[in-house]
């Protein structure tokens, strides 16, 4: 039953010493990090290092095997809390899509608000593919999203994170199915919401983005680096 009570995200998201394990082996080990209110997080290493794995802990979808999870001072679940899980917005590293309309995929509401609706859109780069649609935002997706690019793909995750205005944004491996003009486009977008949002992503590729603090996650150990 998810109830725990975690109205907002003010100051800081601190986790201390988190474990999961996945079958018998340690995937994340004593991992620590504190999130600011504001600031932008990245997270590098290689493939199979466990990044999307402590994503998932951290934004609520995975219960720890250990770990302490502070919000503005209280402890709580993440993975326990509704409230917490209204606070956040994750674009995953694969998004699945549902046979319904783009808006419906964007919103999973069957009455958005439209501002918010198009503000989403604009900021994850979709106003042209909208525009070029049958029926713009009404245009049904189909059953896996088929004839939709992977890149089409992520940024109606992106726009789906977006919509909930989120105070913490979690991105993993976000810019992976983009070209380069496009992805640095939506993280000019992503960054212009600097102190409105927290942002935590990942990345395999260490030399992509600017941070305010980066973390190496080295087979399911965070360190901490300094500026890169
Ligand atoms: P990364 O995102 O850095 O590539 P992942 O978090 O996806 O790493 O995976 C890290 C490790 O977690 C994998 O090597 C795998 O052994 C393990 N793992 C965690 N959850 C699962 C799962 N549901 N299915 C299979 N492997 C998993
Ligand atoms: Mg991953």
């Amino acid at each position: 039953e998810r109830n725990e009570l975690c109205p907002t995200f003010a100051s800081k998201y601190e986790i201390e010493n988190l474990n999961f394990n996945f079958k018998n082996k340690e995937v994340i080990k004593n991992c620590s990090l504190t999130i600011n209110f504001g600031e932008i997080i990245k997270i590098i290493g290689p493939s199979g290092s466990g990044k999307s794995t402590l994503l998932d802990v951290i934004a609520g979808i995975l219960p720890p095997e250990k770990g302490k999870f502070i919000m503005d001072g209280k402890e709580f679940s993440p993975y326990l809390s509704r409230d917490f899980s209204s606070l956040v917005g994750y674009v995953p590293q694969f998004i699945s899509l549902i046979d319904e309309s783009l808006s419906y995929n964007i919103t999973l509401e069957i009455n958005p608000d439209k501002d918010k609706l198009w503000n989403a859109i604009r900021k994850s780069q979709l106003t042209k593919f909208v525009k070029n649609l049958a029926y713009g935002m009404d245009t049904r997706l189909g059953e896996g999203g088929e004839g939709i690019s992977g890149g089409q793909r992520q940024r109606i995750g992106i726009a789906r994170a977006l919509y909930r205005k989120p105070s913490l944004l979690i991105l993993d491996e976000v810019t992976s199915s983009l070209d380069n003009k496009t992805s640095s486009e939506i993280m000019n977008q992503i960054y212009s919401m600097r102190g409105e949002v927290s942002i935590l992503f990942v990345t395999h590729n260490s030399n992509t983005l600017k941070a305010d603090k980066t973390y190496l996650l080295n087979k399911g150990k965070l360190i901490r680096k300094n500026k890169i």
